[in-house]
């Protein structure tokens, strides 16, 4: 019989009903039935961990607001479009996208330890199971010009320990890719994913790989996740943090000084602070840019430069992404 890895049985016990979420955070039925979207086609998905630090009875708690599936998304708006960043345009199969010189994305999975409402992949029509990478591998491997790919998704820690190492054994072989790029949020909800076997298969590469986090606030953190997140760093693999700026959960002085401290604090380095992408049902997210401007000026006259974030965007069709800080614009 196959044993089930632990983090599975976690993963298990996340919330996934409306209402189950709202009677554990003391929050009233009633009050719900005005505000929550019922039954959204991107389900909520939230782990247990995550849900026990949001404070009960609170509305506007950050991580809730994440999470929480509200009728807001239903309201249109012409801006908020279904593929925002035009990701539909640049697959070069169902599951490798071309974008950037240099680089490529595999879209490991569609599944996630969490479903963030903000997600700029939320209506991307993945294939309903990877059964496996074998056109994408073909595909890589006769692209010399291809040093760099991006395990993204959905998050790859999704995919069992079987299929990674399969996946990650493949990349391995191919010798024009230098680097492995992890895009993950899976140990922010279930710290638990960076067991031995992930360790030890990490271990084994010859290429060099980096791993970035994805945390929004300082409340998502803590020293379970820190440890987790060391044995990594031991095996000399870079860590870095992106971060999406959000309106009313984190477009603060303090909660970004905060965030960004505690990270590298860590060895974890803010990489990019990410203006919020235009997808369908997100406007209550977007914080506007000059506030984002205002936001990274004050964090650069109080932290360290390497505490302070690149702020971009991804503008469809530019050959990178944008960097939007004051000082990009007074330079262009
Ligand atoms: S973890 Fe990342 S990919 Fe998954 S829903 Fe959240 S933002 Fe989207």
């Amino acid at each position: 019989m196959s044993k089930i890895p632990y983090w599975r049985a976690i993963q298990k016990k996340s919330f996934t009903h409306w209402k189950t979420l709202l009677a554990y955070l003391e929050l009233p039925l009633e009050e719900a039935e005005k505000e929550v979207f019922i039954s959204p086609q991107f389900v909520l998905n939230l782990p247990y961990r995550l849900a026990q630090k949001m404070k009960k009875g609170d509305w506007k708690d950050p991580l809730l607001l994440q999470f929480l599936p509200l009728k807001k998304e239903l309201y249109d708006h012409p801006l908020f479009v279904s593929d925002p960043v035009l990701d539909s345009s640049f697959t070069k199969t169902s599951k490798l996208l071309h974008k950037y010189t240099g680089r490529a994305l595999l879209l490991c999975t569609s599944a996630c330890a969490m479903h963030c409402r903000y997600c700029f992949r939320q209506n991307f029509a993945y294939e309903k199971e990877a059964l496996d990478f074998n056109k994408e591998l073909e595909e890589l491997a006769q692209d010399p010009s291809l040093t760099e790919i991006i395990l993204s998704g959905g998050d790859p820690l999704s995919l069992s320990n079987v299929k990674l190492q399969y996946l990650l054994q493949e990349l391995n072989q191919i010798p024009h890719i230098q680097k492995i790029r992890f895009h993950t949020r899976f140990p922010i909800g279930i710290p638990e994913r960076i067991d031995t076997a992930l360790i030890s298969m990490l271990s084994c590469l010859d290429k060099q790989v980096i791993f970035v986090i994805h945390s929004n606030h300082p409340k998502e953190l803590d020293d379970d996740i820190f440890t987790a997140l060391k044995q990594i760093q031991k095996l000399g693999i870079p860590l870095l943090c992106q971060t999406v700026l959000l309106h009313q959960i984190n477009d603060d002085i303090e909660i970004l000084a905060d965030l960004f401290t505690m990270l590298s604090n860590q060895g974890i380095l803010p990489y990019y602070l990410h203006q919020l992408d235009r997808v369908k049902g997100t406007q209550h997210f977007e914080t506007p840019i000059e506030k984002g401007q205002e936001l990274i000026k004050q964090l650069s006259t109080r932290l360290p430069g390497y505490c302070v974030p690149k702020y971009v965007q991804e503008i469809p069709n530019r050959p990178n992404k944008t960097s939007i800080d004051l000082h990009s614009f007074q330079c262009l």
